[in-house]
């Protein structure tokens, strides 16, 4: 099966209310080019560097970064990025706000939750998630807008393990939908599920599914 016809099997196979986010890192424009011919919007990548050349490239597309975002690249991306999966501190929130706000634009970020066993840097617990939307500050910030959370399970073959992590993620999401948020923050985007687990995070609550070998083809 090629790019085309993979995505129109996805399309068929996704609920209409889980949005595909087609992974593209390291992946050619070509590659990306034919996703688009098959109807594919958005796309996600991982690295500032290779987000902004293919936003040139095809600056009709969709573009998310998906991954790790350090403070000193999220000038590059605020003019076109659609929604920021990976935020994980206020630091990297207030600078977001101040570089959007220099180009009067609103940037739509999800807050990054650790949930895997995996150790990691990244990512925030459930307190801090807690912690920091409800943040006095975070209602100042007039270019952001939190329009949910993303997660990332541990990689894994052991379907409970998989299943019990996005479901606590769930459970987060749907705790927080119920609390008084800031007008700048909303619990809309469950971003859960990668190519090896989609169909699980389908199953616990995802909305927004990042896919990128189940597409592309094993990364080089
Ligand atoms: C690479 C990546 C994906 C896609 O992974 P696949 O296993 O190729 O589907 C999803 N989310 C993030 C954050 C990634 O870095």
């Amino acid at each position: 099966m090629n790019v085309k016809e993979r995505i129109k099997q996805l399309r068929q196979e996704l609920p209409t209310h889980v949005k595909l986010v087609a992974v593209s890192k390291t992946q050619p424009v070509e590659s990306i080019r034919q996703a688009m011919e098959a109807g594919q919007h958005a796309f996600g990548e991982n690295r500032v560097q290779e987000l902004v050349p293919k936003f040139n490239a095809l600056p009709q597309a969709q573009w998310h970064m998906i991954g790790h975002l350090q403070t000193n690249k999220v000038k590059y991306i605020v003019p076109f990025v659609d929604l920021i999966h990976a935020v994980d501190s206020l630091r990297l929130l207030l600078e977001i706000n101040r570089q959007a706000q220099r180009i009067n634009r609103v940037v739509n970020c999800l807050l990054q939750v650790h949930i895997a066993q995996e150790e990691t840097k990244f990512g925030l617990t459930a307190d801090e998630v807690v912690q920091l939307v409800t943040q006095p500050d975070v209602a100042l910030l007039t270019h952001v807008c939190i329009k949910g959370l993303m997660g990332m399970a541990t990689f894994t073959d052991d379907e409970k393990i998989i299943r019990q992590e996005f479901r606590t993620l769930y459970n987060l999401f749907n705790a927080l939908k119920r609390q008084k948020l800031p007008p700048n923050a909303g619990m809309e985007i469950l971003s859960m599920g990668m190519s090896h687990d989609y169909r699980i995070a389908i199953e616990e609550g995802s909305n927004m599914v990042r896919i990128g070998s189940a597409i592309f083809g094993k990364r080089k």
